[in-house]
């Protein structure tokens, strides 16, 4: 199934003002479910703070080679916002200084920023504790230029963290694309090839599960047995962690609910296991988002929802790491989606 960006149908969803209208309206306006901010007042953890920084989350683009069913970010082959070399220098001047324990690169597809290999090569100088790179895998396969990503990497120790919805090749496909699992196995079996994911090898592969329809993820240590067992038995893979997220309700994922007629019992859900202590370890207290053209947000999400970080500080180029400590976090009703169950953020659980 190939799918088009919210962009490149001239969706109304692809105006996040529409987006946060459709989260604030119906069933939270009439009050049939509680607002978050409502319900985290509740056991007195309004307004959300931001802690200590501890994670440094670059998006280089929107651009990407896949167009995904549920993807947050709206990213495609069509989209054009890419991280320019000037922003890329702020950011790592913000790098050389911050407190930040993790760089975390992300996209679209970053791979695809032509800046890509010299903002790896210029960030890892700094020795950053543990440098993420959010690989979609099939960027590794999709044409020869791409092919030497896996030992571009091991050369700078990234940490590879990759999306695999599931273990099998029909969920895998539905959700992100005809022969997106082939390419992905390919992929995997590669960074294995050269170490990546082996047991006891510190060149870290993690992969991300998120569910491939309108329902909350299962316990993660259990998929991670069932993720690794079948890729072992199936492909030979060998993977170090899996994150289990939560699907929030907003850009293609947000379509797909309403398009799908399942919007409202998707937000029945996430309120009903709304978990309070998942609350305290929500991303956004310990990461800071930064965009492609270098403005700041309390996570990803808040990024794609245009809803900017609650400080006088707003760009990367005029950054300032005590300033931006213990800000609001600015909120809403997607919000839920990182407080389900066993909560839930870029590095998957939090309770
Ligand atoms: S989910 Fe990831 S791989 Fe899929 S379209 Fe979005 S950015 Fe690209
Ligand atoms: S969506 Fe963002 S702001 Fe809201 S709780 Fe999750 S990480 Fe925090």
């Amino acid at each position: 199934m190939t799918q088009k960006t919210l962009h490149k149908r001239h969706s109304d969803l692809a105006n996040s003002n529409r987006q946060l209208q459709i989260l604030s309206n119906g069933i939270f306006l009439s009050g049939e479910l509680p607002k978050f901010k409502d319900k985290i007042s509740e056991t007195g953890q309004f307004p959300l703070k931001a802690r200590q920084l501890e994670i440094l989350q670059i998006n280089v683009g929107y651009m990407c080679n896949q167009v995904c069913e549920h993807c947050h970010v709206d990213a495609g082959p069509d989209r054009k916002e890419i991280m320019t070399r000037e922003t890329m220098q702020h950011c790592l001047d913000v790098i050389k200084t911050t407190g930040a324990h993790t760089l975390d690169l992300t996209g679209g597809a970053p791979e695809m920023n032509p800046n890509f290999r010299w903002f790896v090569e210029e960030a890892s100088k700094v020795g950053i504790k543990d440098f993420i790179v959010r690989s979609n895998l099939t960027i590794m396969r999709s044409n020869k230029s791409y092919h030497d990503l896996p030992d571009f990497f091991k050369s700078y120790n990234i940490h590879v963290v990759s999306s695999m919805p599931h273990w099998t090749k029909g969920k895998t496909d539905k959700q992100r694309g005809t022969g997106v699992f082939d390419k992905s196995i390919k992929a995997l079996q590669e960074l294995n090839a050269i170490g990546y994911g082996m047991p006891n090898s510190t060149l870290r592969l993690d992969l991300v599960y998120n569910p491939t329809g309108a329902f909350l993820p299962g316990n993660q240590a259990a998929l991670e047995k069932e993720f690794k067992k079948a890729l072992l038995e199936d492909f030979g893979i060998h993977f170090h962690n899996l994150f289990a997220i939560t699907n929030l309700p907003i850009s293609r994922f947000l379509d797909y609910l309403i398009a799908s007629d399942n919007y409202e019992d998707y937000m029945y859900a996430l309120v009903e296991a709304f978990n309070p202590v998942a609350v305290q370890n929500v991303m956004c207290t310990n990461t800071l988002s930064v965009s492609w053209d270098g403005y700041l947000y309390d996570c990803d999400f808040n990024q794609m929802l245009e809803l900017p970080v609650n400080s006088k500080v707003k760009h990367i180029s005029e950054y300032n790491e005590a300033l931006l400590e213990g800000r609001n976090i600015v909120i809403s009703q997607h919000c839920y989606g990182c407080t389900a169950g066993a909560g839930s953020s870029c590095q998957g659980s939090v309770a």
